[in-house]
């Protein structure tokens, strides 16, 4: 029986591919490559040649069978995606489960991966943390996810593509409140760039400017004062305002952005 090697590739830097991961490729019979035409200019860089397989979302069942099949029979394979760990937001989970279940030895070759790095080097709390992946392009599945992660106390990292970070960035302000977040973008390339803000300006600045690139946010999770935080509080915060001499409209944002609470249902109470 063959061995199932999971190599992690670059995420922007070919120089942070791994001496090891070129001599497994090397030594393996196939890769199994989630798009071969991307894979290729990886190998080719490193003058490897190795028979590539395409094994993606809507062919890993079929695939996955014959990759496990060639396996039993003896020959070694590694799966490689696009960029990163396979198997993280990337195929290969499943062929990863069915091969631990056929007895395939499975051997990981361990790469950079978008979510580690960007957590890293965000200075934000990294003891305990959970991965969201991507939200869903569909906006009220992404606002249920959001709300299952209402309290979550956890720093919180998130997957975006730039053609939906502003509506993301929206969502997360509304569901979330004004929490602190970490835009790490374009890691270990050239328009490498970390942005500390908050989920507010963040969305100001993303309205103003197109986002490019490729990004993970990061996100504080529920501090133990906003816990404390309840309805009541939001609207004698914002009465407080108001007899400081703020409109009741401004009174209810800034009530709003400090307790997550709705500002229309604060502001509806004003009176
Ligand atoms: N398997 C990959 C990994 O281990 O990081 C993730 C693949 S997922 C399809 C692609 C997403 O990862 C991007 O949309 C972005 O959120 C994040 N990502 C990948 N490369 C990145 C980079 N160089 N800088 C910032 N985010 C990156």
């Amino acid at each position: 029986m063959g061995i199932l090697y999971v190599v992690g590739t670059p995420i922007g830097n070919l120089g942070d591919f791994s001496p090891r991961a070129v001599q497994v490729l090397e030594s393996v019979d196939f890769i199994a490559a989630e798009d071969t035409r991307v894979s290729v200019k990886l190998l080719n860089h490193f003058g490897i040649k190795k028979p590539l397989i395409s094994y993606y979302e809507h062919n890993k069942m079929d695939k996955g069978e014959q990759i496990l099949n060639r396996i039993k029979g003896g020959e070694s394979c590694a799966v490689i995606s696009d960029a990163g760990m396979p198997c993280i937001s990337d195929p290969g989970e499943e062929l990863v489960r069915e091969a631990h279940k056929h007895g395939v030895k499975v051997e990981v070759v361990p790469g950079p991966s978008a979510v580690i790095s960007a957590l890293a080097i965000s200075g934000m709390k990294s003891g305990r943390f959970t991965f969201e992946g991507f939200l869903s392009v569909n906006r009220p599945s992404r606002r249920a996810h959001l709300a299952e992660i209402q309290n979550e106390k956890r720093t919180m990292v998130f997957y975006e593509a730039p053609h939906k970070l502003l509506a993301t960035l929206k969502d997360m302000l509304e569901t979330l409140g004004n929490r602190e977040i970490t835009i790490a973008r374009e890691l270990t390339k050239v328009h490498e760039e970390i942005k500390k803000t908050t989920l507010k300006d963040a969305f100001d600045f993303y309205s103003e400017n197109t986002p490019k690139g490729e990004f993970v946010l990061i996100i504080d999770g529920k501090s133990q004062e906003e816990e404390q935080y309840t309805f009541e509080f939001a609207v004698n915060f914002a009465k407080e305002w108001i007899e400081k001499g703020e409109s009741a409209s401004n009174a209810a944002k800034r009530a709003a952005e400090l307790t997550g609470f709705k500002k229309s249902e604060i502001y509806k109470e004003l009176y």
